[in-house]
């Protein structure tokens, strides 16, 4: 069994130390006295439920700071899990801030697949893996499902790779091992979901890898299993601290109460209205069970939002009021004034992008009497990554500066993934999805016939593919060209293993050394194709990146972890991300495009999980709008080009739960006034537009345009795709939570006219006049 690293005791302690010295810092007198109670209950459970942009980050993240300062524990004895790698980084800094130093004793400040993964490295044994285990992506994953299904001489048309993949993900995030699914779950697959997941976990162990869920399934295994480990680290954690509770999955949720177990000592902080994951497993009733998993918890709760202006907040106090299961928070803020939340539709998604684009100029140069803004305080929030692709190329036609944040999608490309593919290969000798993706790239006379050779060979030897080759080498299996470049490739690879933390030679070089002797840059220097200068650029940018880390097998770590891809140049940049990815950042200005039902809120999503599925997407939205501090802009557009072919859509649903006050419905460009669209030679000119406009049918873009003429639209309420109607008085729905001066709050239960009669939680049922009842979360200011 691995012990502690003393020398990281040892660095921890000298950062106390310095801690220590900073006290002092007035860093509590900037909490309000909710968050100041939360930080100073140093021991013992405590739960912070509150809404959007409340402080719970700052108090967590100020917790950190009290606990380093009060000498509580050292920096490597706290465990704070967060969501993102880059919300870790911000933590990370933050601390360094309010320290008055660049923190870098933290080892377990990170995401809970980062923190897994030095766990499983220590004990990876323990579950029959070397420690030098491979962490497949999802492409891998997949890749070697279909050949376990193949195996079983499945059909794969019916019964998808990709369909057995979320099935055993969803397995793991609950933390099941193949033994214990339980019977319930038998049918799965076509009665064949179990059998396989257990020959998937024993394939990957024999190719020494695991996938994502692993990472923690395995910790959890080992802490179930190994009561000596697990006293280990409930010891050496004194402190454990979580952000974003509310989308723990079961796994995650097990992890932490084990290793909270004995002293108790977390603090958990979330706002069950930004539940985003439970398409992942995630559970929002871990967040609701708090109290119950650790009794005598302190509760803390947040109601002032520091954040967003009123209009943001009413904006998204108004459509997460159209969910039913809630705990139901009030938010207020102390700001005032501030633009109201900005609605405008176009004629199709390329529009929209261009729009956007001249708005960020825009904003940029300074525009209605606001300051000059950097691209760094704007933000793109998309809902499905797709959208990206025409604000990408938008940008990159007007040179607008842009990073993606949340998919790896640098790392995505091919050329990428084959470079990588190499990289592995030479830190896992026995990473056998590397070596088949690799060994006939370039082109090496190495085909099906030649590949089936080898894979017999390391199969009937029980070795790897690496190994199997030399065997069929060595036995003159293989002849030919086919035999010398194989052997060449054999050689090339040992050769690179040696110089692998090599003093003569940096890592960085050892990577260019592979890519040349490989033969896999000249192959893409002798491609004529229009992609090829491109691709070289990539690999070059590869390389580059490596040089923030110091050897291939950190780099290979982080890349399989990685969420963020920020190019690490000094430009401004626009963020362009999708909503899940924006959970617990913030930004000035916000821009929500494609808020078309069936894009958002996702059909999918609706098809799979019904109204639960809708509520997600509700709290998705909610998540958007409470991004924004300022400005916040929601668009739609009434045509979408989807999978090559044209669409009409219709405004989201979620439109027409903005509370209308806090709206200003803009007229797009184009139309009625104007704009570029007049003057775009690309767009047809204003007249053209406007004769399209008329023929074209769609009934989402007959309400944009009537919404747009200002002219209500009068539809039932229950209507699924009613419209903001600007000039009526608010109005109320069946089940809706409400609050009464003098009753308190309660639940409508009949509508007659203008009186409501509502079921009140205290004071019985009663009839009154609707204006005198406002939402149970309208805000007070
Ligand atoms: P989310 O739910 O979106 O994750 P949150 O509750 O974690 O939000 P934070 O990100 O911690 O909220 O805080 C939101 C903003 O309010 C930040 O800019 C933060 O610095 C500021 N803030 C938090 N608490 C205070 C306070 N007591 N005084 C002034 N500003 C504060
Ligand atoms: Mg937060």
């Amino acid at each position: 069994m691995s012990s502690f690293d003393e020398s990281e005791a040892f660095e921890g302690a000298s950062l106390a130390a310095r801690a220590m010295a900073a006290r002092g810092h007035p860093y509590l007198n900037e909490l309000n006295p909710a968050q100041r109670d939360a930080v100073e209950a140093l021991d013992g459970p405590v739960l912070m439920l509150a809404g959007a942009g409340t402080g719970k980050t700052k108090a967590l993240t100020t917790r950190i700071v009290h606990l380093l300062n009060t000498g509580k524990a050292r920096p490597n004895e706290i465990l704070a899990v967060t969501f993102t790698n880059k919300a870790a980084r911000e933590m990370k800094e933050r601390v360094g801030r309010m320290l008055g130093q660049a923190i870098e004793g933290m080892p377990w400040l990170g995401t809970f697949h980062a923190i897994c993964v030095k766990l499983l490295r220590r004990h990876a044994e323990l579950v029959g893996l070397k420690s030098n285990f491979t962490i497949l992506d999802t492409d891998d994953q997949l890749r070697l499902l279909k050949q376990l299904i193949a195996l079983e001489n499945i059909d794969d048309k019916r019964w998808p790779a990709r369909m057995l993949a979320g099935i055993i993900d969803n397995w793991k995030n609950r933390a099941w091992t193949p033994e214990k699914v339980p019977a319930s779950e038998a049918s799965a697959y076509n009665q064949r979901g179990v059998e396989i997941y257990a020959q998937y976990q024993a394939r990957l162990k024999e190719l020494n890898a695991v996938d994502f869920g692993d990472l923690l399934l395995h910790v959890v295994e080992i802490f179930r299993a190994h009561q000596d480990v697990l006293e280990q680290y409930q010891r050496w954690f004194r402190y454990i601290l979580v952000d974003e509770y509310q989308d723990t999955n079961v796994a995650q949720y097990l992890w932490l109460r084990l290793l909270a177990g004995a002293h108790k000592n977390i603090c958990c902080v979330g706002d069950d209205d930004q539940s985003i994951y439970g398409w992942r497993g995630a559970e929002v009733g871990n967040i609701l069970r708090f109290e119950k998993d650790f009794p005598g918890a302190k509760v803390v709760r947040l109601e002032q939002n520091y954040r967003s202006t009123p209009h943001i907040l009413g904006a998204a106090g108004g459509v997460i009021r159209g969910n039913e299961s809630r705990l139901g928070k009030e938010l207020w803020t102390e700001k005032d004034g501030g633009e109201k939340v900005r609605l405008i539709g176009h004629w199709d998604g390329e529009e929209e992008a261009r729009w956007i684009g001249d708005e960020l100029e825009s904003l940029q140069r300074g525009t209605r009497g606001l300051e000059p803004k950097s691209l760094e305080d704007m933000a793109i929030l998309v809902r499905a990554s797709h959208q990206m692709r025409a604000f990408e190329d938008r940008f990159l036609t007007i040179g607008l500066p842009y990073r993606v944040i949340g998919g790896p999608r640098f790392y995505e490309r091919m050329e990428i993934r084959d470079a990588m593919a190499y990289f592995r290969l030479v830190v896992s000798p026995d990473d056998d999805l590397a070596f088949e993706r690799i060994v006939n790239t370039p082109k090496r006379g190495l085909g099906d016939v030649a590949q089936k050779k080898i894979q017999y060979a390391a199969r009937s030897n029980g070795v790897s593919l690496v190994d199997g080759a030399r065997i069929l080498l060595d036995s003159k299996g293989l002849g030919g060209k086919g035999a010398v470049e194989l052997g060449r490739l054999i050689e090339g690879l040992e050769r690179w293993r040696r110089m692998v933390g090599s003093p003569d030679r940096s890592h960085v070089e050892l990577a260019e050394i592979i890519l040349d002797e490989s033969g896999y840059t000249t192959m893409w220097q002798n491609d004529k194709t229009p992609e090829a200068p491109g691709r070289l650029e990539n690999l070059k940018e590869l390389v580059k990146a490596l040089e923030a880390f110091e050897n291939l097998q950190g780099f290979l770590e982080h890349i399989s972890l990685v969420m963020d891809n920020d190019q690490a140049d000094g430009d401004e940049k626009v963020s362009i991300m999708t909503l899940h990815a924006a959970k617990g950042l913030e930004f000035p200005a916000v821009f929500l495009p494609g808020w078309e039902d069936g894009l958002f809120p996702s059909q999918r999503s609706m098809d799979e999980s019904g109204i639960k599925g809708l509520e997600e997407e509700r709290r998705l939205a909610y998540v958007g709008i409470t991004r924004a501090e300022e400005l916040c802009t929601i668009s739609f557009a009434g045509n979408r080009r989807l999978y090559g072919q044209w669409q009409s859509a219709m405004p989201s649903r979620f439109i027409d739960e903005l509370p209308e006050q806090h709206v200003e419905v803009l007229t797009p460009p184009g139309l009625y006034g104007g704009g570029y669209g007049a003057a775009n030679p690309v767009g047809g000119g204003l007249e053209a537009r406007v004769a399209e406009a008329n023929v074209y049918n769609s009934p989402g873009w007959k309400r944009m345009q009537d919404r747009i003429k200002d002219r209500p639209v009068s539809q039932p309420k229950e209507s699924r795709n009613q419209v903001i109607d600007l000039d009526a008085v608010s109005s109320h729905v069946m089940g809706e939570r409400v609050f009464h001066q003098k009753f308190g709050y309660g639940e409508i239960i009949g509508i007659e006219g203008d009186k409501l009669e509502i079921a009140f939680d205290k004071a019985g049922t009663k009839k009154v006049i609707s204006k005198f009842v406002s939402g149970a979360d309208d805000i007070p200011f």
